[in-house]
């Protein structure tokens, strides 16, 4: 059984957040039934990009130090780290943790990562992924820790524990990996992959405030009110989705889990609250449908005006776009030409919203031709 303890808190406070924390790892049966004492674990937070904290696109410091602080009491060293989506080097991790607010949260036995080195790994246990390519600070500590942040997304609908391990993997490498893996199925197999090799032994998730509509960068704070804990990434995704109104099994990555017996909807047990009262029924949830509903139901020759008039695609709004080049950098197909402004040019491009995610001002959105739009309703 697979253990989720969701509780109420409100507001980023580090009272409370401390209390309601200490009372959520209680409920899962203590810190000594997961981690020995004296052992040094990586907190893998979502540092997406630089944002600060009230904008909801990263875990929020306060959450982080919080958590920390009950580690080391408890014994443990703690490294907090993420790979976030453009280049893994000292440079743009400096810039992240001080925007985000975490030079702030640290203190004796608690630092941040920098160790901007990757390293190939074999894995057996992979389905699709047998080797892959890691932060090297993955297998320098002795535990890890998922700590999300609980938001949509617009190609995964949602992403929450199972995809903040996506983190794990170096920089632009990411981007690789969307390339060569641009078809959902593919690409939920391999993240799920990702999350088993990296195998946290407790995720946290900060629902406090999260984000709704086009996440997980593009969207727009949402209050929440829970923080989950679990021992299973797989099972906390599940009942965050509930909370929040998404059907688990209309995410990607929460499918593939349940194909591998990772988890099932039976085998959870909440330790905690009711989970009820912190339902949301009207959060916005981005529709992922693509060209894939019409498959097969269309002759062969109509396939590229279904994939017109189906499958969204990122335009560029240029009132709002400053020019930086974030989004030509970070394209895995290579297909953003920076001009004074970014040129997209659509032919090459694999739907993997890189650029939207990643651009700093908002500026990249997610079109649907209108007709699409209209038969996804259908
Ligand atoms: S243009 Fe944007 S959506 Fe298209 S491949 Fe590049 S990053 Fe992905
Ligand atoms: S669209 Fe966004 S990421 Fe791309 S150049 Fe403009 S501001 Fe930068």
């Amino acid at each position: 059984m697979a253990k989720v303890s969701v509780l109420g808190c409100n507001e980023y406070n580090y009272k409370d957040l401390y209390h309601t924390l200490k009372q959520s790892i209680a409920d899962l049966g203590g810190l000594e039934a997961y981690l020995e004492s004296g052992k040094r674990v990586l907190l893998k937070v979502n540092l997406l990009m630089k944002r600060r904290p009230e904008e909801a696109t990263t875990t929020h410091p306060l959450f982080v130090k919080a958590l920390a602080d009950i580690l080391v009491e408890y014994g443990m060293e703690v490294v907090i780290g993420d790979s976030p989506g453009g280049p893994f080097n000292e440079k743009a991790l400096k810039g992240i943790y001080e925007v985000c607010g975490y030079n702030e949260i640290l203190g004796p036995k608690i630092s941040l990562n920098t160790n901007y080195n990757g390293i190939h790994v074999n894995f057996d246990k992979g389905k699709l992924m047998k080797s892959l390519d890691v932060i090297e600070i993955l297998t320098q500590v002795d535990y890890v820790i998922s700590v999300s942040k609980l938001k949509t997304h617009g190609m995964t609908r949602f992403t929450g524990a199972v995809k903040n391990m996506y983190g794990t993997i170096p920089g632009l490498k990411k981007a690789e990996y969307h390339y060569t893996m641009p078809e959902i199925k593919t690409f939920s197999e391999m993240l799920v992959d990702v999350c088993y090799h990296a195998n946290p032994v407790l995720s946290f998730m900060d629902g406090i405030v999260g984000m709704e509509g086009a996440g997980p960068s593009g969207g727009d704070p949402r209050q929440i009110g829970v923080i989950l804990v679990s021992d299973s990434p797989y099972a906390l995704d599940v009942v965050a989705c509930q909370i929040v109104g998404i059907n688990p099994l209309s995410v990607p990555t929460i499918e593939r889990t349940i194909e591998r017996n990772l988890v099932t909807q039976e085998n959870i047990q909440l330790v905690s609250d009711k989970i009820e009262p912190y339902y949301i029924d009207d959060f916005n949830i981005p529709n992922i449908q693509g060209v894939g509903l019409l498959k097969n139901k269309v002759p062969k020759w109509m396939d590229r005006i279904v994939d017109y008039v189906i499958k969204p695609k990122p335009v560029i709004d240029k009132d709002k776009c400053v020019g930086c080049g974030e989004c030509a950098l970070c394209c895995p197909a290579q297909t953003i030409e920076m001009k004074k402004q970014p040129v997209i040019h659509m032919k090459n491009c694999i739907r993997c919203f890189c650029c939207q995610e990643l651009c700093p001002v908002k500026a990249i959105e997610v079109y649907r031709h209108p007709i699409g739009k209209k038969m996804l309703k259908m």
